[in-house]
C-alpha cells in the first residue's frame, strides 16, 4: 500500500514511532519534528527523549526555511505528519525530502490521517508510520501500527541483539494482525466515503459561516498543496474542525450530538461514525496552554473524524439543527 519493501506491524501507534526514533538516533543526537503532531508523539519527543540526550527542536512545519534553519550538524531525522493533527496541517512532503537528502537526513513521515490519500514513499520520506488503530482498522476495536520502509532498516528495527522494534516490546500479536488485515480489505472502499461525507459538511459548514479547517476546501492555506500530493480518488480524507467559539460550546455541541446519535464524544479516529473531540482538553491536553494558544489551537475547537454515513445531507440537517439551538447558528444564516 505505502510502495516499501516491507514493513513491521507493532503493537500501538506510539509502539511503531519510538522504536523508529530510537533506532536512527544516539544520545547527543537531534530531532528537527513538527510542532503540530499527535500528543503522544510529542510527548515523547519533549519529556522522554531528552531523558536519553535526544533533543528536539519543534518548527512550523509548513515553512521549509524554518525547518532548514533547525537542522544542526547533529541532527538525524525530519519528523512530520503528512495532514497534521489536529490542526490539519499538511507537509510539503517533497519539499522535506529535498532538505533530508542536501543534510542527510531520514524523513519519517506518520500518514495515520490520510491513508491511501497520500503515498509520501512517492513523494520522497524515507519512512512511513501508521496507527493501524484508526483508518486502517476503522472499527475502533482494535489497537496496532506499522513501519513501512526498507528491508534493511526493517531487518534492524528486528533484531535481536538491537533491534528497537525488537527490544522495546512493542511486537503485535499474531490474531491482532490477521485480524486487522481483514478490515484492510475494505480500506479503500472507506476512505472514498470518509472523505465524500467530510467534503460535503465542511463546504455546508464554512456556507454557514463557521470557521471550518478541512484540506479540501479552497479556504485551506494548503489545499493546493494537497491537491497536487493526492491520489485523487481518495479524496481529501475524513479529518476536519470547526472553531465554535468556546470550550463550553464546543462541549455542548458535542454532548447534544451525541445525544442526537450523531456520532460519539471520542477522542480516536476513523471509525465508521463520527467522532468528536475538543482536542485543547482531551488528545493534545500534553502540549501547554500557551503552545496550544501559539499554534492556533482555541478553545473552542471541535474536531470531527467523519464517518461512512450514507445520507450525509440528513446528518448535516441534523448537526445544523444542533447548532440553531445552541445559538452557534443563527436561524437566518442557515
Ligand atoms: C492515534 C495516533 C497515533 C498513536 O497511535 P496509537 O495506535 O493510539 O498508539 C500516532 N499518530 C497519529 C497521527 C495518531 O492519530
Amino acid at each position: 500500500m505505502e510502495g516499501t519493501e516491507t514493513a513491521t506491524v507493532t503493537a500501538s501507534g506510539m509502539g511503531a514511532i519510538t522504536p523508529v526514533l530510537l533506532q536512527l538516533c544516539d544520545t547527543g543526537e537531534h530531532i528537527v519534528s513538527s510542532r503540530t503532531i499527535y500528543g503522544g508523539t510529542y510527548a515523547f519527543l519533549k519529556n522522554l527523549a531528552p531523558r536519553l540526550g535526544i533533543d528536539t527542536s519543534f518548527v512550523d512545519i509548513t515553512k521549509l526555511d524554518v525547518v532548514e534553519a533547525a537542522i544542526t550538524p547533529k541532527t538525524k531525522i525530519l519528523y512530520c505528519e503528512s495532514v497534521s493533527n489536529p490542526l490539519l496541517e499538511v507537509a510539503d512532503i517533497k519539499g522535506l525530502s529535498e532538505l533530508a537528502k542536501k543534510h542527510n537526513l531520514k524523513l519519517i513521515v506518520d500518514n495515520t490521517f490520510s491513508p491511501l490519500s497520500i503515498s509520501p514513499i512517492n513523494l520522497g520520506a524515507d519512512i512511513v508510520i501508521h496507527s493501524l488503530t484508526k483508518f486502517i482498522n476503522g472499527s475502533s476495536d482494535a489497537v496496532g501500527g506499522v513501519i513501512c520502509g526498507t528491508q534493511e532498516f526493517i531487518d534492524e528495527l528486528r533484531n535481536v541483539n538491537d533491534g528497537a522494534a525488537m527490544l522495546l516490546g512493542s511486537t503485535m500479536d499474531s490474531l491482532r494482525s490477521a485480524s486487522i488485515l481483514k478490515n484492510l480489505r475494505t480500506l479503500h472502499i472507506r476512505m472514498q466515503q470518509h472523505s465524500l461525507n467530510a467534503t460535503y459538511l465542511a463546504e455546508k459548514f464554512e456556507n454557514a459561516g463557521i470557521k471550518t479547517v478541512y484540506p479540501g476546501l479552497a479556504s485551506h492555506p494548503s489545499h493546493n498543496l494537497f491537491k497536487s500530493m493526492m491520489n485523487e480518488k481518495y479524496g481529501f480524507g475524513g479529518m476536519m474542525t470547526i472553531d465554535v467559539g468556546s470550550l463550553d460550546k464546543a462541549n455542548a455541541l458535542m454532548e447534544l450530538m451525541q445525544e442526537r446519535n450523531l456520532g460519539y464524544l471520542a477522542v480516536s479516529l476513523g471509525f465508521y461514525k463520527t467522532l468528536f473531540s475538543a482536542p485543547g482538553s482531551s488528545t493534545s491536553s500534553e502540549i501547554p496552554e500557551d503552545e496550544q494558544a501559539e499554534m492556533g489551537l482555541s478553545d473552542g475547537l471541535i474536531r470531527f473524524s467523519i464517518g461512512l454515513d450514507a445520507d450525509i445531507e440528513r446528518t448535516y440537517e441534523m448537526m445544523k439543527s444542533c447548532m440553531v439551538e445552541l445559538g452557534i447558528l443563527k436561524t437566518e444564516m442557515v
